[in-house]
């Protein structure tokens, strides 16, 4: 799974985003987006940012094109509210399709911070959600009420909305995970059974990756090695395969995470 963080704004003077009780939109989106990264990485979901830095200059449609051409699967938007009434408190999820998820994911970080729970809000007005079908827009908190805000630069409150938001997500998506993954096992099992050894360092990684995320090592790792073992003259029939010194390399530029799990899937079936 890839995901598209968004921290909203850029600091600039055209666009800060809101500001308020000496604090910066841009700045904080940045900060808490920079924290989903890591926690999402964690459950080796693939994460890219529309910006880096405060000083990246990122037009809307720049994000969701980026979005568009790595092929995300999610792309989440990360904001900071603000009203006219000093008051006004609490987490929204904008939304434009993925109303399931924007309710799932403003319950949750109500839940995790104690913040009132606004729910979630159908926008079909906003560019930064039609470029993208599956978006969400988070806005974490009010900038403008002293209280919130100042809750809002705490590394521990900040960790509690994201932890939310990755825990959401990862429990949404685990479904449909889980059912990719079992053929899939049964089929590494199998080459396990059948004395076909995988390179130590890959099999390693994709243990640690519990096999979800056969995209995720390729990505990283750059290729994932299987050693043919006996069965080299089996494997080499197979279609699309290097087989260089009895070993077999793919790279990612090569093979689409479909290709790797259904080539797994075949030598399985044949040894
Ligand atoms: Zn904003």
């Amino acid at each position: 799974m890839k995901i598209m963080i968004d921290p909203g704004h850029r600091n600039n003077i055209l666009d800060y985003g809101a500001c308020g009780n000496g604090q910066k939109e841009s700045y904080l989106a940045l900060q808490i987006s920079q924290k989903l990264k890591k926690e999402l990485e964690k459950h080796h979901i693939i994460c890219y940012m529309t910006r880096e830095t405060e000083k990246q200059t990122i037009s809307i449609l720049e994000r969701t094109t980026k979005t568009l051409n790595l092929k995300c699967d999610l792309f989440v938007s990360i904001h900071i509210n603000s009203a006219a009434n000093n008051n006004a408190s609490g987490i929204e999820v904008l939304y434009k399709g993925e109303k399931e998820l924007a309710e799932s994911v403003s319950q949750a970080m109500s839940t995790s911070t104690g913040a009132t729970n606004r729910g979630a809000k159908q926008r079909t007005d906003l560019g930064i959600l039609n470029g993208f079908e599956k978006a969400i827009l988070i806005e974490c908190g009010f900038i403008s009420n002293a209280k919130e805000c100042k809750k809002l630069t705490e590394t521990s409150y900040q960790e509690n909305l994201i932890k939310a938001v990755a825990n959401t997500i990862v429990k949404k998506y685990k479904i449909v995970i889980d059912n990719i993954d079992l053929e899939l096992k049964d089929a590494v099992n199998k080459l396990i059974v059948k004395d076909v050894k995988i390179n130590a360092v890959s099999w390693n990684t994709l243990e640690k990756m519990n096999l979800r995320y056969t995209e995720a090592l390729v990505e990283k790792v750059g290729r994932a090695v299987f050693n043919t073992g006996n069965y080299a003259d089996t494997i080499e029939k197979l279609n699309n395969i290097e087989v260089i010194s009895n070993k077999i390399l793919w790279t990612e530029k090569r093979f689409t995470k479909e290709a790797v799990r259904s080539l797994i899937i075949k030598v399985a079936n044949k040894v």
